[in-house]
């Protein structure tokens, strides 16, 4: 049987003993039920897609407006009404409980880097060798890692609203904290002299007493424990959407104030922080209950 657009809309039973696709309604596979309910065509790919920008862009102006109504009274004791323009976004929030740092994964994570450090220490000498140093490769720009790929002006408000969403990121750098050998070049390239023992240690010091259940060994409760000259690149540099929504509207506003809100995956707003660029006006926790979707209509 031929399908796809040509086949007329039906949603009753599919003779494949699997479903219908939910934009067409042709005949599916189980596989494709279990994949999203979608059949291969394009045009029911594309759709679908729209689908969920649209659904995503919808919950963002949900979370948003309950942002505004919940914050109104914080904005009005900090003096940041209607008159002096304000920008508002919603990050994630880290959901996973803080539990002591589990010693498997520390021996997961030791295990790694271990390797990544010897190999990063034997690719170093062997640059030193050929008369290449740290400088002169271009894998190791000296400090461009460091910078965040935001604009300066905004970078405070940026770590706000880290702070406000405690980390969700964060969750993926698991047991491997995003640590290569790019990473370990550079810091050979600052602590020139250090031995593969020495690196290991170092790296090993910063591992926090308590970290956030199966999220990065280096998640403590302030956040990373690693300088972020240690770090990855991509822990420097990485700007999730809600972040690069926050600086949009920051760009937009007259007098900067920002009103940080962090949503979880239930979009419930969980907490709330005004900052005005330099400190942090207020933070508090929001909250949940049955209430919170009819605030977001007002
Ligand atoms: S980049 Fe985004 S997801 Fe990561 S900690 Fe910051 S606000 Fe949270
Ligand atoms: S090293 Fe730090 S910034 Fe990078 S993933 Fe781990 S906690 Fe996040
Ligand atoms: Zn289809």
């Amino acid at each position: 049987m031929e399908r796809g657009h040509d086949i007329a809309p039906s949603f009753g039973p599919s003779p494949f003993g699997g479903g219908r696709c939910s934009v067409c309604g042709a005949p599916i596979s189980r596989n494709e039920v279990a994949r999203g309910g979608i059949c291969a065509s394009p045009d029911c790919l594309r759709t679908k897609a729209m689908r969920e920008i649209q659904e995503e862009n919808e919950r963002r102006r949900m979370l948003c407006r309950t942002l505004s109504a919940e914050s109104t009274p914080d904005r009005a004791e900090a003096g940041i009404d209607e008159e002096r323009r304000f920008a508002l976004a919603v990050m994630p929030a880290l959901e996973h409980a803080l539990v002591p740092q589990d010693p498997e994964r520390v021996k997961t994570f030791t295990e790694r880097i271990r390797g990544v450090i010897l190999q990063a220490v034997a690719g170093a000498a062997r640059d030193a060798e050929a008369g290449e140093d740290a400088e002169a490769n271009p894998d190791t720009p000296p400090d461009e890692w460091l910078q965040p790929d935001s604009d300066p002006e905004f970078h405070s408000y940026l770590l706000a609203g880290c702070a406000t969403c405690r980390g969700y990121c964060c969750e993926t750098g698991k047991t491997h904290a995003y640590l290569d050998d790019k990473a370990i070049r550079r810091y050979i390239a600052q602590f020139p002299g250090r031995d593969s023992a020495e690196i290991l240690q170092d790296y090993l010091s910063y591992l926090p007493e308590e970290s956030y259940e199966d999220c990065c060994v280096f998640q403590g409760p302030m956040g990373c424990t690693l300088p972020r000259t240690k770090r990855a690149h991509i822990c420097n540099s990485y700007l999730c959407r809600s972040l690069i929504e926050l600086q949009e509207r920051l760009e937009e506003a007259e007098q900067p104030a920002a009103v940080i809100g962090s949503a979880d995956k239930a979009n419930r707003l969980v907490r709330l922080t005004l900052f005005d660029g330099e400190r942090e006006l207020s933070q508090r926790d929001v909250a949940s209950g049955p209430d919170q979707a009819s605030e977001s209509t007002t």
